[in-house]
């Protein structure tokens, strides 16, 4: 085994998922730590070139490529197990991978698949004397436990896109596609996949069209709603102050599993959206770390709770101790 750490460069379009430079920068804060660590990129497709030359960014030394028509396919039974060979074939000792939709379904599968140990939805990787430790919310986000796999390799860690920070924008005008001509392009052997077979089918790929909602992940403004919006009223006057100060709408975990929200999409947290807007306005909080997570980054944070007890306090700039639904209606009266 080397000390390599490796990062998935999932295909978004022809280009790494943004969460691949994030990772790629932990990646490189990690190394810094770990002796002789090289940083490398994986890429897995069909007639990837373009890719693995985009994934080829400064600060990734090499890009395994694993090139394969099968692997023209979002089916993560075929793609894991190509992910697996390529680290039965080099062995890495860390895997890091987005956890986007594929990414989220991936990395189980491969840790199984080479019985070695996941830490899914990490906040943070810390790189210590002893081990590498990842940062899981746990306990209802009560607290942040340690989870580090003690003996086998890789250590498998899955990170939401937006939770580390992005690498620092290249010069003005610096070349996007034209990789880097110090990383070396490393292209694995595929052809044992012709005999590989899934219990999946693929029928069509039909993308979401895209929401005329203001993304989250954009927004200047984010209004947040949480459990203790408790009234449907409550709720549609927390939509319509989102509405009125042209931010986006967000909430915790909370409102997905009462079904006021139909999916995911507009939560907030380990599990759902990272956001940094500029303002934060979050109702009826109590701060679990699996939501603050997600909107820890955010420049101005004020909330309302009415337990002035509320943790979500120490995640704020200013607390507004008070009924949320109350203070909802009263700001939509002024606006
Ligand atoms: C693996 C895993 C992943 C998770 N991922 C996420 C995630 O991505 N995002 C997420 O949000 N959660 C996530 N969770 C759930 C998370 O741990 C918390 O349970 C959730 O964030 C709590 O939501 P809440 O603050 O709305 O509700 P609660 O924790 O119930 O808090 C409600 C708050 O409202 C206050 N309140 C009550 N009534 C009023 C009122 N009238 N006016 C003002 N304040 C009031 C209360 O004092 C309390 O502080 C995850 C959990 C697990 C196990």
């Amino acid at each position: 085994m080397n000390r390599d750490i490796w990062v998935f460069a999932e295909n978004f379009g022809g280009r790494p998922a943004p969460v691949y430079g994030e990772l790629v920068r932990k990646a490189n804060e990690m190394r810094e730590k770990m002796q002789e660590a090289r940083v490398c990129g994986v890429v897995l497709g069909k007639d990837v070139d373009g890719l693995a030359a985009a994934a080829s960014v400064q600060g990734v030394d090499t890009v395994y490529v694993m090139d394969h028509p099968k692997l023209d396919t979002l089916d993560a039974c075929v793609l894991k197990e190509a992910f697996a060979a390529l680290i039965r074939a080099y062995n890495p000792e860390v895997v890091l991978v987005g956890a986007t939709a594929l990414g989220a379904e991936l990395a189980p599968g491969i840790a199984g698949k080479l019985k070695t140990g996941l830490a899914a939805h990490c906040v943070d990787i810390e790189v210590t004397e002893k081990r590498i430790n990842c940062m899981v919310p746990a306990f209802g986000g009560r607290v942040i436990s340690e989870i580090y796999v003690p003996a086998t390799r890789p250590v498998m860690a899955s990170v939401r896109p937006g939770i580390f920070d992005a690498p620092e924008p290249a010069g003005a005008g610096a070349p996007v596609t034209a990789g880097n001509p110090s990383t070396q392009v490393v292209r694995a052997d595929s052809s044992f996949l012709d005999s590989v077979t899934s219990p999946v089918e693929m029928i069509a790929f039909e993308q979401d069209a895209p929401s005329a909602d203001l993304r989250l992940e954009d927004a200047d403004i984010v209004v947040c709603a949480g459990r203790g919006v408790s009234t449907q009223e409550d709720f549609e006057n927390v939509k319509a102050l989102a509405g009125k100060l042209n931010a986006a709408f967000g909430c915790t975990r909370s409102f997905v599993d009462l079904g006021f929200v139909p999916d995911e999409s507009r939560m907030i947290g380990t599990s759902g959206k990272s956001v940094k807007p500029q303002l934060f306005l979050g109702f009826g909080i109590s701060g679990a770390a699996h939501h603050t997570c997600g909107m820890n980054k955010s420049k101005l944070v004020i909330t309302v709770n009415r337990d002035e007890k509320a943790r979500m306090f120490a995640n704020s700039d200013y607390g507004v101790v008070g009924d949320a639904g109350k203070v909802v209606s009263a700001l939509l009266k002024q606006l």
